[in-house]
């Protein structure tokens, strides 16, 4: 029996979401079909994208729209154009036996011809918020007969900057309009709109901190900052055939990880608001189509993207809020199948941790990073588990092309093939010491921040020595010339005991407290006999040439030129 019978909707809507496989309502239906079919009041939802949010409001407001008036009499909200766009299929779908209209409405995508949609009068617009000014400044929305407002991903909206544009057009809506609004947490700017624009809603909460996933495993490893990309990579390694994202905090960070893994070779892209609406569209594309299986995120752009198999969620970079990391991980673990749940935690962050713990109630497990014998075995755990899952592509092999075997034992061509497909890799973890064993002990707490800014410089340094290691492996062929950087000659060498880690420090003070607060960015540094070379970026370039010369090395005068 369809369990949406008691929900009184009429047998259009249940008819459509019958042949949409929807037997029984979620519990934000549960609870805000019967609210808004009978109440007159405001509502504030918390509930995250999954748990069936635009059925939630929807289907109770198709019940009651007029489809004899051709008025806008339901407005949504909702951050991204991949959201919005979401939503109007949604209601497309559920209205498909109602004389009703939808028209989505959203930035990055011709305004004329949306307008050309408007004049075919739809009752139902969804909309992000940009455009909807725009539209209203361009008098294309008729809001007069608006009877409710819906505010979806009211955070995001918000930590998006469109809180001028949110309370604009609250104002421009008609007062006895009822609003509803959706979000995943509650912070003060939500708060604040609330009080202001909400007259005495209701309250309801599903699907967050209490409703934590069971069948997701939490799991976390302790590395210092100098160590994450290295313990990411192993992580990674360990976990073949993955379909996984990687949480960063800010779009630097979530492109830095996504360009480290994509030099490593992983079929990884990043996704971050820095990016085009078309650049993003086609990460998300690839990502959807398995393109490629990593894709690293910030919260707020993995938020449009709608995927059911993730097998891992990593958090690089734990958030500060425990219902963001509920959030995260919830990505995991959907349609009945089990989920994995990995953070990268420094040190000094085991408070926050544990402020995770105790507010989420979830249970987080300790592990260590693995070793490289750890990994490969993984590895080939991994190649049996696709040599016996992946059936679909594979082609009829006529057995008269494999040569004569016979002097082989069966193990001997399995040992063999293994070690064919993971030579690159047993060779990389061959003499790589075990970071389980380098963990970090309570000293780390005090890791002060000079320290991490001189580990980040030493991980560079070292990121670009493995690099140049490899670029041998590929044959010794030169590295490409990057544009973006200037090449110094610098007056001292080997003779005058200098580092590589000198050289940074030295880079580093010269380029400090620049225009922008920006750290340089740091390329090869070759430091031969007498003399030495390095590369530092370009808009760099005249701190080095003015700062270096007033500088000392070991009571030596410096002094670095523009080399040819
Ligand atoms: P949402 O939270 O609105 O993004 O919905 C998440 C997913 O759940 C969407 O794919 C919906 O089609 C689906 N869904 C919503 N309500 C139900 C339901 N009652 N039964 C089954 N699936 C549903």
């Amino acid at each position: 029996m369809n369990l949406f019978t008691e929900t009184n909707l009429s047998p259009d809507i249940l008819k459509a979401i019958g042949e949409l496989g929807y037997e029984s309502p979620t519990e934000i239906q549960k609870q805000t079909i019967p609210f808004i079919l009978s109440d007159i009041r405001d509502l504030i939802a918390l509930a995250q994208t999954g748990t069936g949010k635009t059925a939630a409001f929807s289907l109770p407001i198709l019940d009651m729209i007029d489809d004899t008036s051709r008025k806008i009499q339901l407005l949504v909200l909702c951050p991204t154009r991949e959201l919005c766009l979401q939503i109007s299929k949604d209601i497309k779908n559920y209205s498909k036996y109602m004389d009703i209209k939808t028209t989505a409405v959203y930035g990055g995508s011709s305004i004329v011809e949306q307008m050309r949609s408007l004049k075919e009068k739809p009752q139902i617009i969804v909309g992000t918020p940009g455009r909807v000014i725009d539209l209203i400044n361009r008098k294309a929305l008729d809001f007069s007969a608006i009877h409710w407002l819906v505010l979806d991903e009211a955070d995001e909206m918000l930590s998006m900057g469109f809180k001028d544009e949110l309370e604009t057009i609250l104002s421009e809506t008609p007062e006895t309009k009822q609003t509803f609004l959706f979000s995943a947490t509650m912070n003060k700017e939500v708060e604040r709109i609330s009080k202001n624009y909400l007259t005495k809603p209701h309250r309801i909460s599903v699907g967050s901190i209490n409703e934590v996933k069971k069948n997701i495993t939490h799991e976390y490893y302790v590395v210092g900052y100098r160590q994450k990309k290295e313990a990411l990579k192993r992580l990674i390694d360990a976990n073949p055939n993955q379909y996984s994202i990687i949480f960063c905090r800010t779009r630097m960070e979530t492109q830095e990880v996504a360009d480290f893994l994509m030099q490593n070779g992983y079929a990884a892209d990043a996704l971050h608001g820095d990016l085009s609406q078309a650049q993003r569209d086609t990460v998300m594309k690839k990502f959807r189509l398995k393109n490629i299986d990593i894709l690293v995120a910030t919260d707020v752009a993995a938020r449009g993207l709608d995927v059911n198999s993730l097998t891992h969620v990593i958090h690089f970079s734990l958030p500060d809020d425990p219902e963001v990391f509920v959030h995260r991980s919830g990505r995991t673990g959907r349609a009945g199948k089990d989920g994995i749940s990995m953070a990268l935690i420094k040190p000094e962050e085991s408070r926050k941790l544990k402020q995770i713990k105790s507010a989420t109630k979830i249970e987080i497990n300790e592990r260590f990073i693995p070793t490289g014998d750890q990994i490969i075995k993984a590895q080939v755990g991994g190649v049996f588990e696709k040599l016996f899952t992946e059936h679909e592509d594979l082609f009829e092999f006529d057995d008269s092309l494999i040569p004569d075997l016979s002097n082989f034992t069966k193990e001997e061509l399995v040992h063999q093939l293994l070690q064919f497909q993971l030579k690159d890799l047993a060779l990389y973890y061959k003499d790589k010491h075990d970071l389980a064993e380098q963990k970090l002990s309570s000293r780390d707490d005090d890791y002060s921040r000079r320290d991490r800014g001189r580990d980040r410089d030493r991980d560079r340094g070292r990121d670009r020595d493995r690099d140049r290691g490899r670029d041998r492996d590929r044959g010794g062929k030169p590295r490409r010339k990057d544009e973006n950087m200037v090449r110094f000659f610098f007056n001292l060498g080997k003779k005058d005991h200098l580092k590589k880690l000198d050289v940074l420090d030295i880079i580093n003070k010269a380029t400090a407290g620049g225009k922008t607060k920006k750290r340089a960015e740091i390329g090869d540094i070759e430091i031969l006999e007498k003399f030495s070379f390095f590369e530092v970026e370009k808009s760099f370039k005249d701190n080095v040439l003015s700062n270096i010369q007033s500088m000392k090395f070991k009571g030596k005068d410096m002094r670095a030129e523009v080399a040819n």
